[in-house]
Formats: structure tokens, C-alpha cells, sequence
């Protein structure tokens, strides 16, 4: 049981993580066992072994690594207790006096860190909208150091051109890090486009079960790898060896899960788009979506996430109390189809107005598609909808 960098993508999410090839083990065993020890026994006096202590190495984690690593067509992979662990994680690599550009519409925890957090080490932020080089580049310093991308964006999907940063930042002598959580290494593989350091919330997607918290960070370059070791190791926010076994375990269904959510959610993306009551959809897998061609060409799919618009808050509520299938919670990339609501969810700590000049608006809906049948959550969603338009107290002839 093993597979090579020759197999296609979708094997080696299936055998990527091989216990033989971490440990050598000789049982069969088809999963990889779950090393629950935090030393390890050394052969003698003069001879240490792979591992010495789970903060720095442990086997389960290990195959979990190498896994990912493959998976984003990098040289290491690293597995952290969050998706904002690894994050920051990534962050320590700045020094003091060092400036990053950050996309606007950025993680809730990303901004919090980059707002409250680097500030405090005497490292600068200024925030961009990344789907315009000419307002990055105008935003690049002499001590700029990094360039943070998400894309697809969170929650309106905005698609930043990939090439073109990377472009920017080597001219420019700056690191590239790119959250890669909506498409995953199936739909989307950054470090293949020249970025430094791919992040992952492995809490959504890859693991898809609303089980773990985890995160995931990975590298191409040797040299940057071995930095990003020494803050892992010496910052100390890894995964367990259980939620490890657990994130390897979701890898493996990984393909079927996506796939089957990314085709349900443009037939949605669809149906919503032509519903009157539905201000705006975003979705980067429908050609109306303004960054639909560049989207297209960094990425395989639309992925599973998109958002929509009703008129007013009142229309969102209606909608919300009266669905009946999806989970309404924050959090998303799971087997069962998540609704939440970025105004007091995701996005509570923005002022109002902030909110309205990003498109935040409170009757912005976001919506995380599962395994469900299609047409069950199509029905759902027309019931719903037609809540809504009883409900909205915008005047409308519809
Ligand atoms: C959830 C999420 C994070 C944070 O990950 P945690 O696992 O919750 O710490 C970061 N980026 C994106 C895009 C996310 O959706």
C-alpha cells in the first residue's frame, strides 16, 4: 500500500500516508497507527533515533506531513493544533521592523492577529484589495517582507491573481503565503504558482467531518522548511497524534467529498442566481463572478462555498428560521451543509459601516454545501426563499 509521485492526485490522497514508509512497520495494518507516546526509548548511549520527543516528531504526525507535503507539491508539510496556529505559526518567521500587506477581505482570526498581535512586535500591516495589482503594488515598502493571499475570499469569494502577486513579490524580495483552505490541494496548488508557504484551516475540507481542529502549513524551498521546523518545534502549537490519525483519514475521502459538494454547489449557485428575491450570488464557478477567468485559470473547480444576498436583514432571519436541512453555525467544508451568517458570526467585531463598504452586508448569507441530495437542499432553499420574500421589508413588485 503506497503510491508515487507519478500516481495521480486522487491516489495519493487515498495512499499518501503510509505507516510502512514513516515506521517501517510490518503488521499490514491499512491505517496508520496512532502513536500515543511523548519520548521515545533511545538505542544506547551514542546512538539517538528518529524520534525524541512528540513535540518535535511523532510518527502519526509524521505520515500526516509527508502526506500534505506531496498533496501541494511542496518538500515538508506541517500539522498544527489550528488553522490559526499555523498561521501565526508562519508569521514568526518575520522580524521586527519588518511590514506585511495583507488582503482585505482575510481570515476574521488573520485580521484579529495582524490587527492586535504583530503590532505589539513592531511589525507593520497595511491592508490591500488584492484583486488590484496596481493598489498591492502602490502598498509594497522597502521593509515589506510578506504578502498574505486568500482566495477565493471569505465570504465573498473575490479571486486574487495568484501569478501576478508572486510576480510582484519577487521583484519586490518579499515572501508569498497564500490560505489555500477553500479549494485544497485538489482544486487549487499554490507553491506550483511560486508561493512560499501554503496555509490551510484543516479544521474545514480536509479533514470534512465537524470533528477536529487542525492546521496545516507547507513548504517547497529546503531552506524555509527548515525555518519553519525550528518555529513549530520551538513554538510548540502541534497536532495530537488522535486528530492527526483523524485529518489522515478525512484526506483519504477527500476527492469524493469535494467533488460531489463543488457539483452541488454551482446547481445552487445557479438556482439562486435566477431568484429575484437573490441580490447577488458569489461563486467563482458562475461566468458572471467578476474574477471567473482568473479563478478558472488557477484553480480545477468553483469549490463548495458561496454566498448570496437578500435585501435586508429581516429576509436573512426568515431565511434562516425557516431552512430546514443545513446546520446554521459557523465553520464550514463539512459533510452536512452549513448556513451561517457573516454579520454576527464571522464578522460581529466589524462596525456596521465597515461591514456595508465590504459587501457585508446584513443580509448576506454564506453557505457551505454537504452531502445532502441536491434537490432535497434546492426544495429546502425555495421554501425558504419564499419566507424571505413575505418577510423583507423591502418594497418590491416581484
Ligand atoms: C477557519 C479558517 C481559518 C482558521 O482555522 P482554525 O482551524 O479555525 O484555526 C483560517 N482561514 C480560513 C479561510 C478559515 O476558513
Amino acid at each position: 500500500m503506497s503510491s508515487n509521485a507519478q500516481d495521480n492526485l486522487e491516489t495519493r490522497l487515498v495512499h499518501g500516508a503510509s505507516s510502512k514508509e514513516v515506521t517501517g512497520d510490518k503488521t499490514g495494518a491499512v491505517n496508520v497507527p496512532i502513536y500515543l507516546s511523548s519520548t521515545y526509548h533511545q538505542e544506547n548511549f551514542d546512538t539517538l533515533g528518529t524520534y525524541d520527543y512528540s513535540r518535535s516528531g511523532n510518527p502519526t504526525r509524521d505520515a500526516l506531513e509527508k502526506s500534505v507535503a506531496d498533496l501541494e507539491g511542496g518538500t515538508r508539510g506541517f500539522a498544527f493544533a489550528s488553522g490559526m496556529a499555523a498561521i501565526t505559526s508562519a508569521f514568526m518567521l518575520l522580524s521586527a521592523g519588518d511590514h506585511v500587506v495583507v488582503t482585505n477581505d482575510v481570515y476574521g482570526g488573520t485580521f484579529r492577529f495582524v490587527t492586535k498581535i504583530l503590532g505589539k512586535f513592531n511589525i507593520e500591516h497595511t491592508f490591500v484589495d488584492m484583486t488590484d495589482l496596481k493598489e498591492l503594488e502602490k502598498a509594497i515598502q522597502s521593509n515589506t517582507k510578506l504578502i498574505y493571499m486568500e482566495t477565493p475570499s471569505n465570504p465573498l469569494l473575490k479571486i486574487t491573481d495568484i501569478k501576478g502577486v508572486v510576480e510582484l513579490a519577487k521583484a519586490n524580495d518579499c515572501f508569498t503565503f497564500l490560505d489555500n483552505t477553500f479549494m485544497t490541494p485538489l482544486y487549487q496548488r499554490p507553491l506550483e504558482l511560486g508561493v512560499d508557504i501554503v496555509l490551510h484551516s484543516a479544521t474545514k475540507f480536509l479533514s470534512g467531518h465537524s470533528d477536529i481542529i487542525a492546521g496545516l502549513a507547507i513548504t517547497k524551498d529546503p531552506e524555509l522548511g527548515d525555518e519553519l521546523a525550528f518555529v513549530q518545534n520551538t513554538f510548540g502549537s502541534i497536532l495530537g497524534a488522535q486528530d492527526s490519525f483523524l485529518l489522515i483519514q478525512g484526506i483519504k475521502t477527500m476527492k469524493a467529498r469535494l467533488n460531489e459538494s463543488s457539483k452541488s454547489a454551482e446547481k445552487i449557485a445557479t438556482y439562486l442566481d435566477q431568484q429575484e428575491i437573490v441580490e447577488a450570488v458569489y461563486y467563482p464557478g458562475l461566468a458572471s463572478h467578476p474574477g471567473f477567468d482568473i479563478h478558472n485559470s488557477q484553480s480545477t473547480s468553483g469549490g463548495a462555498l458561496l454566498s448570496f444576498r437578500l435585501p435586508d436583514r429581516e429576509a436573512a432571519k426568515a431565511f434562516v428560521e425557516n431552512i430546514r436541512i443545513p446546520v446554521f453555525a459557523v465553520s464550514l467544508g463539512a459533510v452536512e451543509t452549513i448556513l451561517s451568517y457573516p454579520a454576527t458570526m464571522s464578522h460581529a467585531a466589524m462596525p456596521k459601516e465597515e461591514r456595508a463598504k465590504r459587501g457585508i452586508t446584513d443580509g448576506l448569507l454564506r453557505l457551505s454545501v454537504g452531502l445532502e441530495n441536491v434537490d432535497d437542499l434546492l426544495a429546502d432553499m425555495k421554501q425558504a426563499l419564499d419566507a424571505a420574500v413575505a418577510a423583507s421589508k423591502v418594497e418590491r413588485v416581484y
